[in-house]
């Protein structure tokens, strides 16, 4: 069949996500994808410079990725998780647990980021319950912080984010504090420890790059104080590195960067180089072995139906083979070095305060941007060719970390011209 011919549906029986379906502009409908390429049902292409929602670290269709899947799928496309395993998933926790900060030695795998962040938090809880301290149930976030869509995760989000401001009357209220810049605002910080820690499960954070509240960065010594500190006043440390996994800061972990280990790690997104759906919870032996007991009441209470699905598990392998045998974290950092020189100039326009880069992440953030504005920027962005979706206030770039100099140059000139021309 010509792919060229195939006619966009109606829209009449689909929700999409964030969308304001009264007013909502048909998405472009898309037949294909190959490297960095998206393509669609008139023919036209387009640079994917967000990989997905920061997916597809090694673009689209890696003939690895979608051999190694292939081959699952005769083997062994699902069997359930719970008294019956299977090597794919075996073999992916054995690397993930030697790739990952030292100490994370025990994997729990999950469907979605967002329900990677509910065990993380339900592990959390029932760690102090099992020492006998039920009382320490809350948790620390930070303001702009994101963790998820879920009820629990919503939780820890800053309570000011539009995105989850509708439910803030709803769901358990956690503690969030900004990230300490200041003098004051670190003494302010472990005030708040101390005041909190009694009644407090852990301390959450997305290392180095809160991504969805805004790509703010933080720097790998303000994230090694915040663990230490978090250390001392005797709670947990939970890194989400959902967004920030797999390279996407220049290393292959945020935490790397910091020298840390967290109690408990967060993985998702990249994970199965952006194929399937799949989600890794990581603990260290502490956390693990307050499980333990002669009690089934002390073993850890989750288990989704597709838990560690093979096909899922296989990409996720395939993936890591990928980031062994081609060079990914040098790709990261030649895109870091084009980012920052071929964005700067955008500090000069109007409407931009600030321009900010890193690892393989690019953004323009502007002064003010309106709902509508968000529209015409994001058509605009695919009249030069190119897959870019700011929101809020942020025009940013995350693409596959398989993207040519020239494709870079595509995507930072659009920026360019369209920021300079509204
Ligand atoms: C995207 C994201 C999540 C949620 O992941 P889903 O797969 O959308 O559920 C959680 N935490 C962070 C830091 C994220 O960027």
């Amino acid at each position: 069949m010509n792919r060229a011919m195939t006619t966009p549906l109606s829209l009449e029986h689909v929700w999409l996500p964030y969308t304001q379906m009264q007013h909502c502009p048909a998405p472009l409908h898309v037949v294909g994808a190959e490297g960095v390429q998206l393509q669609l049902a008139d023919g036209r292409t387009l640079i994917d410079g967000v990989s997905s929602w920061w997916t597809a670290c090694h673009g689209y269709g890696h003939p690895h990725i979608r051999n190694t899947v292939a081959k699952q799928l005769d083997i062994l496309p699902h069997v359930m998780f719970a008294g019956l395993g299977h090597d794919a998933a075996y073999t992916l926790a054995a690397r993930l647990a030697s790739i990952t900060p030292a100490g994370l030695n025990r994997v729990f795998f999950s469907d979605s980021g967002s329900t990677s962040v509910e065990v993380a938090m339900k592990m959390a809880v029932q760690y102090w319950r099992n020492q006998g301290e039920p009382a320490r149930n809350r948790f620390i976030s930070f303001q702009h912080g994101y963790h998820g869509d879920t009820m629990g995760a919503m939780s820890l989000a800053d309570p000011e984010d539009w995105v989850h401001k509708a439910f803030n009357h709803y769901g358990p209220a956690q503690i969030c504090s900004p990230i300490p810049r200041s003098e004051k605002d670190w003494a302010d910080f472990k005030a708040l420890l101390e005041q909190h820690a009694y009644e407090s499960a852990a301390v959450i954070i997305e290392p180095l790059v809160q991504g969805a509240g805004g790509f703010r960065l933080h720097s790998p010594e303000t994230l090694a104080t915040l663990r230490s500190l978090t250390n001392e006043a005797g709670l947990l440390f939970i890194a989400d590195e959902v967004a920030t996994g797999f390279g996407r800061t220049g290393s292959m972990f945020a935490c790397d960067e910091a020298c840390i280990t967290p109690d408990i790690m967060c993985l998702g997104k990249a994970l199965t180089g952006g194929t399937m759906t799949l989600a890794a919870t990581l603990a260290t032996d502490e956390i693990f072995d307050a499980f333990l007991s002669d009690n089934i009441s002390d073993a850890f209470m989750h288990g989704p139906t597709y838990m560690a699905n093979p096909l899922a598990c296989a990409a996720a392998n395939a993936s890591l083979d990928l980031f062994e045998q081609e060079p990914r974290l040098e790709q990261v950092a030649a895109i870091s070095a084009q980012l920052s020189k071929e964005l700067e100039p955008c500090r000069n326009l109007t409407n931009v305060v600030d321009v900010r880069v890193k690892g393989a992440i690019g953004v323009v953030e502007l002064e003010s941007c309106d709902w509508q504005t968000l529209q015409t920027l994001r058509a605009a962005f695919v009249e030069h060719g190119c897959w870019i979706r700011p929101f809020d206030r942020v025009v940013y770039l995350a693409p596959p970390f398989v993207i040519t100099p020239d494709e870079l140059s595509q995507l930072t000139r659009a920026i360019q011209h369209v920021l300079s021309s509204s």
